[in-house]
Parts: C-alpha cells; sequence; structure tokens
C-alpha cells in the first residue's frame, strides 16, 4: 500500500467541480485525506466524488453552493462544521474567475463585485472560519491560489490582476498572525494551466505562434495539484507566508 501522507486530515477544497480544484482533490484523496468539496455545480461535484471515492477516499461530502453569495457562503462554514464534526486541518481556496473587458473603465460593476467576491471575500471568510476551526485542533495549512498574474498587468484583467494581488496579501497577513496557532497559510501561483478558464488564452497562442512561457508548455492541472499537496504535507511544516509561482518560467519574462 502507497504511503498517504495525509492519512487522518480533513480537507476543504473550493472550486472542486473542475480543472485545477478536481486535480487537487484527486491528488489529495490519493494522499489519504477526507473530503470537503464545493462549487455550484452538483452533477459535476458528484462525478469528482465517485472519482475521488474510486482513487480511495473514504469521506467524500460536497457542497453545491454559489459562493458569491454571502448567506451560501455563511451555511457552508456551518455545514462544513457539523459535516466533519469541527475538524479542519486543510483549506484550498482554489474556485477563481476571470473576467474580460476592452479596458479598466469597460469593466462592469458586477463583473469586477464578483472578481472580487469570488477570488477575494470567500477565500478571506473561509479562511477565518477555517482558522477558528484549526485553532481548536492541531492547527493546518491553508492554500491559497492566485495566479502569475498577481504579479503583472495584464490589458482588460484589472479585477482579476487587482484581486489575485491582494490573495497574496491576504496570505501573508494570516501567515503572518495564525503562525503562533500552527496554522501555515500558503499561495501557489499558477502560470497558464490547461482548463476551462484559459481556453480561448491558449487558443489565442496557438493562433498566434506566440510563447506562451519559457518552457514552451501549459501546466496540466495534475502539476499544481502536486505542488498543493507537497504544501500542505508535513515535508512543509517550516514553509509559510510565501507564494510559490508554478508558471514554466512565465514570471522570468513578465507574461510577455
Ligand atoms: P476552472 O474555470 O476550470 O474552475 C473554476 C472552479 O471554480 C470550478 O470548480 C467552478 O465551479 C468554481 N466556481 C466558479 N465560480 C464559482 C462560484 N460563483 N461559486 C462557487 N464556485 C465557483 O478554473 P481553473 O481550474 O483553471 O482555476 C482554478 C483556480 O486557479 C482559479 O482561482 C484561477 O484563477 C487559478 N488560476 C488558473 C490558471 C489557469 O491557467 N487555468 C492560471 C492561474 C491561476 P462551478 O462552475 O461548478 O461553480
Amino acid at each position: 500500500m502507497a504511503v498517504q501522507p495525509l492519512a487522518g486530515k480533513v480537507a476543504l477544497i473550493t472550486g472542486a467541480s473542475r480543472g485545477i480544484g478536481a486535480a487537487v482533490a484527486l491528488k489529495l484523496a490519493q494522499d489519504g485525506a477526507d473530503l470537503l468539496l464545493t462549487a455550484r455545480s452538483e452533477a459535476a461535484l458528484d462525478e469528482v466524488r465517485s472519482t475521488t471515492l474510486a482513487a480511495g477516499a473514504t469521506t467524500v461530502h460536497t457542497f453545491p453552493i454559489d459562493l458569491a453569495d454571502p448567506a451560501q457562503l455563511g451555511q457552508l462554514a456551518e455545514d462544513v462544521k457539523n459535516r466533519s464534526n469541527g475538524r479542519l486541518d486543510i483549506l484550498v481556496n482554489n474556485a477563481g474567475i476571470l473576467p474580460r473587458a476592452k479596458r479598466t473603465e469597460n469593466t462592469s460593476r458586477s463583473d469586477w463585485d464578483l472578481a472580487m467576491n469570488i477570488n477575494l471575500t470567500a477565500p478571506w471568510f473561509l479562511s477565518c472560519r477555517a482558522k477558528e476551526m484549526m485553532a481548536d485542533s492541531d492547527g493546518g495549512a491553508i492554500i491559497n491560489v492566485s495566479s502569475a498574474a498577481a504579479f503583472y498587468p495584464s490589458v482588460g484583467l484589472a479585477s482579476y490582476n487587482v484581486s489575485k494581488a491582494a490573495l497574496i496579501m491576504l496570505t501573508k497577513v494570516c501567515a503572518l498572525e495564525w503562525a503562533r496557532d500552527d496554522i501555515r497559510v500558503l499561495g501557489v501561483a499558477p502560470g497558464k494551466v490547461d482548463t476551462e478558464l484559459v481556453t480561448d488564452i491558449l487558443a489565442w497562442s496557438q493562433r498566434s505562434g506566440a510563447e506562451i512561457n519559457p518552457m514552451r508548455r501549459v501546466a496540466d492541472p495534475t502539476e499544481v495539484a502536486d505542488l498543493v499537496a507537497f504544501l500542505v504535507s508535513s515535508s512543509a511544516r517550516y514553509v509559510t507566508g510565501t507564494v510559490i509561482p508554478i508558471d514554466g518560467g512565465e514570471l522570468l519574462t513578465s507574461g510577455r
């Protein structure tokens, strides 16, 4: 039997219905964690539930909710607490959206608010609730999925750039405050990962022949999942408050 570094741990993963979140769910299941999965699509969550159970997870609960709705977000925190008997060891704030606009001044108020609510406010709220649960037990690890786009501006992506940059500062403040509670708070900053979120950007780079990064390939979601699994494991027990790019060298070129 393979070593299961996360056996006995309980992990909440947002945006777990597809893409990077689904890959993280599968990897943490293989590593032995019990899973609490959330996203809007109940059907897609059910599929991930089946996949993770087939991969060896013993307990998988799903919570279909809209993270942009404060009432549903509050209810999620309550439901998670009840389902896991108050135990939470790992939180992966992964759900995110990427609204586009021609220029910053064309960004609609609703897109701006949605990007902030999903990319920043939901991670803040869930981190605070997770902190309460983790501080009551043996500590824990919180991973915020930021982006290489937090480090350089892109035309038309103001709400995304700003929300992902702010998420990095949130990561650092929480890490500073909660280190004494044995809670590590970390970020990962993916470059281009092969998911629905960036289908149009990847199609554009193929059409134009532009190199996506120095490695000249996009990441598979499993590559981000492997990094998350390392960061939440005891192998990274002295690492906190930092954000790790996983970007094929994209930041070496500031995205150009
Ligand atoms: P996907 O679009 O494939 O997945 C996004 C996930 O977020 C889905 O599970 C979706 O589920 C969920 N989600 C979206 N809106 C809501 C909402 N209102 N309420 C609850 N859940 C929601 O994206 P990725 O897997 O690519 O992205 C995951 C994270 O990685 C994001 O934070 C993204 O910004 C970040 N990232 C991705 C990169 C890439 O190249 N792919 C690069 C850098 C960062 P559902 O629709 O069922 O609600």
